[in-house]
């Protein structure tokens, strides 16, 4: 029986073969790795990654989908039945590195990758499909109008490539809104669990009123004469600090 997609769990099926034929190239699974699939929906990409590997795991929590996928008894396939954003990932990864890949929601793409960023350490690298409008957000820098708190907060811990535009007609039901196809590494120097927590609740504050000075959104926390001791003009905005800024801003304020 066909399968009636549902929006509230974010459904638009991939059926450009070759656009999947492309994430399945950009992702290249080899043998031993620890993949995982978040949302394979009816399998347009758990299948063609099947193939290459000898073992996936995916993550949905569409009942109906994870029936229609134990149906077909797929060798190697392990499914975990449940909401991707219960998952604690460092349990997940019982100590391996984990390859994140999917066609995300578009209602869990942000919170997934926040919930992710803490996690970095257990992550090997992330290949997404997101809406542009996240993906131009996350590759963002300073002067650029989509540059904001997500920018900085992924910045700090990733390597971002933005691989590939997608059409909405590549889907089925298509989307209102353009999609992109993004690549995130964990840096080599990404912030500490510690640090990662005080970047983003200095973030937070920075960004809470955009129109506002830094010197308003940090009163009673941080002096005008403290944030000019570091460098940082307290008539600022929030948008125009790049992440150096605010790893010393997210150092002050945790001194
Ligand atoms: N991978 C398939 C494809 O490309 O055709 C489906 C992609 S569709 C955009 C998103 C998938 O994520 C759906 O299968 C949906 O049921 C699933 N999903 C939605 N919310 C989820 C969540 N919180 N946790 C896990 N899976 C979720």
């Amino acid at each position: 029986m066909k399968h009636q997609a549902r929006k509230r769990f974010g459904q638009n099926f991939l059926q450009d073969a070759q656009l999947i034929e492309r994430i399945v190239q950009c992702v290249a699974p080899q043998a031993g790795q620890a993949l995982v699939e978040i949302g394979p929906g009816l399998g347009a990409i758990t299948l063609p990654l099947l193939e290459q590997t000898n073992a996936l795991e995916v993550v949905e929590i569409d009942r109906d989908l994870i029936a229609k996928l134990e149906r077909r008894e797929l060798q190697g396939l392990t499914i975990h039945s449940t909401d991707a954003l219960s998952i604690d990932w460092g349990e997940f990864a019982k100590g391996r590195q984990l390859r994140i890949v999917g066609n995300l929601p578009y209602n869990i793409g942000t919170p997934l990758l926040i919930k992710l960023l803490e996690s970095h350490q257990h992550i090997q690298d992330i290949h997404v499909m997101l809406q542009k409008e996240v993906v131009d957000r996350l590759i963002a820098t300073v002067g650029n109008r989509s540059y904001g708190r997500l920018s900085v907060l992924m910045q700090s811990c990733f390597d971002i490539d933005a691989l590939m535009s997608v059409p909405p007609e590549a889907f089925d039901p298509a989307p209102k809104v353009q999609s992109a196809v993004v690549k995130l590494t964990p840096k080599k120097d990404a912030l500490d669990v510690q640090r990662t927590t005080a970047l983003s609740q200095v973030t937070r504050i920075a960004f809470a009123n955009k129109r506002k000075t830094l010197r308003n959104n940090f009163k009673n926390k941080l002096t005008e004469q403290q944030l000019e001791a570091n460098g940082i003009n307290p008539q600022a905005r929030a948008e125009t600090l790049d992440l150096a800024q605010f790893l010393v801003l997210s150092n002050l304020l945790s001194l």
